[in-house]
């Protein structure tokens, strides 16, 4: 009895430390799974970063630690410019490689206790603890961007070296509520990809304003073709060696129904986050095309310039319909000019290199638009089939100090040394006018002459019976050959 006794305790006893041992490690397993379930919760499973939740809590626990220390937090809302190209062009497998190899770049180029996260897509984030001053944002802001211009050596793509670039939006102080401060970040910058991309700006209030009004004409935009509230005026651009026009920009209008006339410098940027950019800018050219054509029926021999917009240049279909406008209203292409600004040509130069030589073959003329403002480099001229420069209205409008002359005059010089036509923009004086002449400038276009205007005011101007002070009225309604 007592040996069973004894038996039954040794076995209840061992009974007992299995049931214990393995209770541990069911629990150790179910703290392991736990853990590692967290961790994909609140990580991105491609770069292995903190992803959009962690990224909250962070900024949360950032902000709340901020408030009671007197110390504050930047948000750095960094979007890869043309991510979508490098996957359509080079496969998704490139695109996560370029994902991962980003995502090791800026952990690599931050302070220790900084985060960096991806919000998802190509759409990354640095939290950073300050105080910062706003020469303190920059500094980071340009260091990140000067990481990621660097190029990229991809095992998977043919290419040897891949190159990008972001647009950094940056948000900084306390907010109440973390969405707040990614949101305004983000807001940054989407004002950063407007103003070309491939640069960094800061969030101000005054933005929101801007937005809010910009999302009001994305929704009214939605009926516009409907009712035919766009319009398109043009203004002449005057040989100033006979003081005939020579060729009419075409420029775009919207008859927004509650507001008025909507300008194209509010109207373009709304247009360009969409493919309606490309539905417009073809109508525009269709349009600026018929009307050109029936005026050179008229007898008014002049050509027509169209601005091309960004969205447009990296669309391959702009060559088709350019070829089909031309076919359509039966006019050269010859007479035809489409204006790029130079700060496009610093975006994907080789595609709109490719882009504008496609064009250039058909036989239509190519001109720099703005140029002096794009920051590019000379020789980027060289690269692309240009044939006509525009100097931008600022250098004419500064004529009247010394360095303004000089820059003007320098223009002119290097147009006129690349074998391109040169055109000033924006002329409102004699006394401008009288300067460009002496400079050797080709042709100009601006207020002094005629503003932009319906085609039926501007058929008065080449009949000479609405004379303009900078040209001369023309006796003979034949323009030019
Ligand atoms: P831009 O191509 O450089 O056109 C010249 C702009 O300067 C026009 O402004 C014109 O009205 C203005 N201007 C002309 N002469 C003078 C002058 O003597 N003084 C002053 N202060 N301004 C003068 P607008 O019509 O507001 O157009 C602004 C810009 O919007 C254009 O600049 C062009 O880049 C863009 N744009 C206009 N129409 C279109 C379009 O159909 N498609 C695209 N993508 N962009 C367009
Ligand atoms: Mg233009
Ligand atoms: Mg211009």
């Amino acid at each position: 009895m007592l040996l069973g006794a004894l038996l039954l305790t040794i076995l209840l006893t061992s009974l007992l430390h299995l049931l214990i041992a393995s209770r541990r490690s069911a629990l150790e397993l179910v703290e392991e799974r736990t853990a590692e379930l967290r961790h994909q919760a609140l990580h991105d499973s491609l770069t292995g970063l903190p992803n959009r939740l962690l990224v909250d809590q962070r900024v949360y626990q950032f902000l709340g630690r901020a408030g009671s220390e007197g110390r504050s937090i930047a948000v750095f809302f960094i979007d890869l410019d043309d991510f979508k190209r490098v996957n359509d062009t080079l496969g998704h497998g490139t695109g996560d490689e370029l994902l991962r190899a980003v995502a090791a770049r800026l952990s690599a180029t931050v302070r220790d206790f900084d985060t960096v996260g991806r919000l998802g897509g190509h759409e990354f984030v640095v939290l950073s603890e300050g105080p910062f001053s706003e020469e303190g944002l920059n500094l980071v802001a340009e260091r990140l961007l000067t990481v990621l211009r660097e190029p990229f050596r991809l095992g998977h793509t043919t290419m040897s070296h891949l190159s990008i670039s972001a647009s950094i939006g940056i948000a900084s102080g306390l907010r109440d509520y973390p969405e707040e401060l990614l949101r305004d970040a983000d807001t940054a910058m989407y004002r950063a990809k407007a103003m070309g991309k491939n640069c960094h700006v800061i969030f101000a209030q005054e933005m929101h304003e801007v937005v809010k009004r910009q999302m009001a004409l994305e929704r009214d935009l939605a009926d516009v073709f409907a009712n035919r509230e766009f319009f398109i005026v043009y203004q002449p651009i005057v040989d100033l060696e006979t003081g005939l026009p020579r060729d009419v920009e075409a420029l775009l209008r919207w008859r927004h129904p509650g507001r008025g006339v909507v300008g194209p410098v509010e109207l373009i940027p709304v247009l360009e986050t969409s493919d309606l950019m490309i539905d417009v800018g073809r109508s525009v050219l269709m349009e600026a095309c018929r009307q050109v054509k029936a005026w050179h029926d008229l007898g008014y021999r002049v050509g027509i310039s169209v601005n091309v917009a960004a969205r447009q240049l990296r669309h391959d279909v702009l060559i088709d319909h350019v070829r089909e406008t031309l076919g359509a209203a039966s006019l050269d292409a010859s007479y035809l000019t489409l204006e790029v600004t130079e700060s496009m040509l610093m975006i994907d130069s080789v595609t709109t290199a490719q882009c504008l030589t496609a064009l250039s073959d058909l036989g239509v003329h190519i001109a720099i638009d703005d140029f002096g403002t794009g920051y590019s480099s000379i020789s980027y001229l060289r690269e692309f089939p240009a044939d006509i420069l525009k100097i931008d209205q600022s250098f004419v409008a500064h004529l009247d100090t010394s360095d303004g002359t000089s820059f003007l005059d320098a223009l002119i010089q290097l147009g006129k040394s690349l074998g391109l036509l040169t055109i000033a923009e924006g002329i409102e004086q004699m006394s401008q006018l009288k300067h460009l002449k002496q400079e050797g400038c080709d042709w100009a276009q601006g207020y002094l002459f005629a503003k932009p205007l319906p085609a039926e005011k501007l058929e008065q101007i080449f009949n000479g019976c609405l004379p303009t002070e900078g040209m001369i009225p023309s006796a003979d309604p034949c323009l030019s050959s």
